[in-house]
């Protein structure tokens, strides 16, 4: 028989899910029965947008700012949902942001503000996280790369080798915490509808799509949310799973 909410009693919190994909894995979460704790860096009323929303659909969440790139402010984060809801079993690495531009040309702030958020931030929540986790001897770490982190992308030096590193350190991890049972896994979106890609030409982009068409944060979520769930994803660890219409087959 199906489980109809398979992270009930659960915490799982999702960093920059204020908007975009993050947003839809909250709201995917909080549908399979976990208490989700909404983190963004700027936008409280989009975060509280979010939490309604759960709210809305029967429910839990509350939102927490916190900059993921800052040691000090993860360490508080972390602290502040193990006082107020006593666990922590999913954390989802999803903030991040692109700062584009060739190597040539990009300055040093900009190459530093990618990996500082999109890399040393998963490694400072993944640190802050892992300590509870490790103690309760269960938990899922779900890190948000990109398919540009396994083939590069021209403009997006920075960007392709925080998420490349994210893969390298979701296997490290995953190979650091298996014995006591927390798994670490990746999902590599392709070109997805959010404020990250609003911009883009996407004339080229869905010629480069098998399925032609970018995706939607609804289908990086579902991914997550089978990475999270117990028994379905339960002997995956150390994988990359690829959302990305048939952009990379490998
Ligand atoms: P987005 O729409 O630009 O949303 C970014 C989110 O990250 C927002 O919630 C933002 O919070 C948060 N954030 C930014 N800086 C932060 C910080 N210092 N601390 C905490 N949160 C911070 O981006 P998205 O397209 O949903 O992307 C989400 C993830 O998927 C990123 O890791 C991105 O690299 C990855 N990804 C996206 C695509 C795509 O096509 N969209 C493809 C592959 C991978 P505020 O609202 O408060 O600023």
């Amino acid at each position: 028989m199906a489980v109809a909410a398979p992270l009930a009693g659960q915490v799982a919190l999702v960093t920059g899910a204020s908007r975009g994909i993050g947003a839809a894995i909250a709201c995917e979460l909080g549908q399979a029965g976990a208490t989700v704790v909404v983190n963004y860096a700027s936008s409280a009323e989009a975060a509280a947008a979010v939490v309604n929303r759960i709210e809305a659909a029967g429910g839990s969440a509350w939102a927490l700012q916190a900059d993921v790139a800052d040691e000090a402010q993860v360490d508080s984060m972390v602290k502040a949902v193990l006082e107020r809801d006593g666990r922590l079993d999913v954390l989802v690495n999803n903030a991040g942001i692109t700062r584009d531009g060739l190597v040539m040309r990009m300055k040093t702030a900009d190459w530093q503000s990618v990996i500082d958020l999109n890399l040393t931030g998963v490694f400072l929540c993944t640190r802050a996280a892992s300590r509870a986790m490790l103690r309760a001897r269960q938990g899922r770490i779900i890190n948000i790369t990109s398919v540009v982190g396994l083939f590069g992308n021209a403009g997006q030096a920075n960007y392709s080798a925080a998420k490349a590193g994210v893969i390298g350190l979701t296997r490290s991890n995953a190979a650091e915490f298996a014995g006591r049972g927390v798994t670490v896994n990746a999902v590599a979106p392709g070109f997805i509808e959010s404020d990250m890609t609003a911009e883009l030409d996407q004339e080229p982009i869905l010629k480069a799509i098998p399925l032609g068409r970018m995706g939607r944060p609804e289908e990086v979520a579902g991914a997550v949310r089978f990475l999270a769930a117990d028994p379905a994803a339960a002997y995956m660890t150390g994988q990359v799973l690829q959302v990305d219409g048939g952009m990379v087959m490998r």
